[in-house]
């Protein structure tokens, strides 16, 4: 699933490529991810000039000149790509919104192979609402903030904490278990357990990778690609992501897979403590 670093490097590409221009048409291929659903969509966005695009967490957050937000949630799968002139439809496109600025048009396409992101329309006091919900932003409090709120439930495992979202936005199991690797911290360890130079290290790493990830426009493990419909450059500079069963790039041990609140978890049992 694309991540903090994922989702903002779609998200300035659209930015830097669709602010100040209006969407001309919106052309619905697949309903049923869309709110308000069919039609209703499509008249919620058509004639709408973009303010701008912003990222809370892992949502992509369009704001509209009158006032009116859109969110984009890309979930496991989903793709916004802006395509050039010779586009034409392929399976798994949902919708193609065409828009228009004073430097000519463009075609963005929101394509989805497993279909669970989706797309809502929905008032900025409403929007609001589910914004305020989020944890802060990793890369907007300091590091010493991030490590504070790493305190309690003291019972809960750390690395569940790190892909809590409101407890720190868009983080998820890529860079949960690769800033674990880093600071040399198990996933298992409970939250009551971390010391306060643990919790700070931790603090740092996510960061850090966050910001180094970003200058890679990301990790495509997966399906992720970026707005210009390429793979982002991060995933040869994993260390313990995808690896279980391979050696630890520090000490040669196998690392291993273990499963942590569903979801697959890799650490090195020398390395981390
Ligand atoms: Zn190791």
């Amino acid at each position: 699933m694309p991540e903090l670093p994922e989702v903002e490097t779609i998200r300035r590409q659209l930015d830097d490529a669709l602010a100040g221009m209006r969407i001309e048409s919106v052309e619905l291929l697949k309903s049923g991810r869309e709110e308000p659903v069919g039609k209703e969509f499509v008249a919620c966005l058509t004639g709408k000039k973009i303010k701008n695009i912003e990222r809370r967490a892992k949502l992509i957050v369009w704001r509209f000149v009158d006032g009116s937000v859109m969110f984009t949630h890309l979930k496991m799968t989903g793709r916004l790509v802006l395509e050039d002139k010779r586009y034409k439809p392929r399976k798994h496109d949902r919708a193609v919104f065409k828009l228009k600025g004073k430097k000519g048009g463009k075609d963005l396409v929101w394509s989805d192979v497993r279909q669970f992101g989706f797309m809502k329309c929905l008032s900025a006091e409403d929007a609001k609402k589910v914004l305020d919900a989020y944890g802060p932003e990793p890369l907007e409090i300091s590091a010493q903030e991030l490590a504070d709120r790493l305190l309690k439930p003291k019972t809960r495992k750390i690395k569940v904490a790190l892909m809590d979202q409101a407890t720190i936005a868009g983080i998820g199991n890529i860079y949960a278990d690769e800033a674990l690797f880093r600071a040399g911290v198990r996933p298992t360890r409970p939250l009551g357990e971390l010391t306060a130079k643990e919790r700070l290290e931790i603090a740092q790493q996510v960061q850090a990778l966050l910001k180094l990830s970003i200058k890679h426009r990301g990790t495509s493990a997966n399906d992720y690609v970026d707005a210009s419909g390429k793979q982002g450059k991060f995933l040869k500079l994993l260390q313990v992501y995808g690896r279980g069963g391979e050696e630890c790039v520090k000490c040669g041990t196998p690392i291993k897979r273990i499963v942590i609140g569903q979801r697959g978890t890799h650490y090195c049992p020398k390395c981390q403590k």
